[in-house]
């Protein structure tokens, strides 16, 4: 079988193509010859996640999936959330969104924090969801070299290391897009 994966995102692709068993293939938006940058106007995760894979159907043609991540931070009622990408600035600068938001938990007792992520399958004229949640905390720095994005101060709960510090099959057992991955590839062997 194989599908489009909406993303431009390389972290992203590289993370669900280690997930994904050998009778599926992933291909990349590069693949079909898409390099515009898909519209995500949506208030909320599932909504982001849901246009994307709408508009690869709408004007390319194939049943593919999309994902749209957020972290929703307790101490600021749930944001960044779906505005995580842009939390400092539209430039989507991922060192100046961490910056922002230690600055932000400063002085907060309370460092509890989820990612989650929504995947949206269209296939055969059909919308299917499927959502990954993974609880943490905040840390006071960064820390490590891998991963992507948020990955250097978000501490998954019962670890000691970021996800910057975990390795991509580490962060992948028990990460938000793991867990919605997995859902994913459950539904598509049904
Ligand atoms: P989007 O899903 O690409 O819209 O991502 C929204 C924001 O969350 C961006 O700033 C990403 O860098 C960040 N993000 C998405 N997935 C992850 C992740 O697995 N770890 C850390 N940050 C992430």
């Amino acid at each position: 079988m194989k599908i489009v994966f909406a993303t431009n995102n390389a972290n992203k692709l590289k993370e669900v193509q280690a997930l994904v068993p050998q009778g599926i293939q992933i291909i990349g938006l590069a693949s079909i010859g898409c390099t515009e940058d898909i519209p995500e106007t949506s208030a909320t995760i599932e909504g982001n996640a849901t246009q994307k894979a709408t508009y690869i159907k709408e004007n390319y043609g194939y049943d593919c999936f999309a994902d749209d991540t957020g972290l929703e931070v307790d101490a600021l009622n749930g944001d960044p959330g779906v505005y995580s990408a842009r939390y400092a600035g539209e430039e989507k600068d991922t060192n100046a969104n961490m910056s922002k938001l230690l600055s932000e938990l400063k002085d907060k007792k309370n460092r509890n924090a989820q990612f989650k992520t929504v995947i949206a399958l269209y296939k055969d004229n059909k919308l299917t969801t499927f959502t990954g949640i993974c609880l943490g905390s905040i840390t006071k720095e960064k820390k490590g070299e891998k991963g992507f994005g948020y990955d250097p101060i978000f501490l998954p709960k019962g670890q000691s290391k970021t996800f910057a510090e975990l390795p991509l099959e580490e962060k992948n057992k028990i990460g938000h897009r793991g867990k919605a991955v997995r859902l994913l590839i459950e539904h598509l062997e049904a």
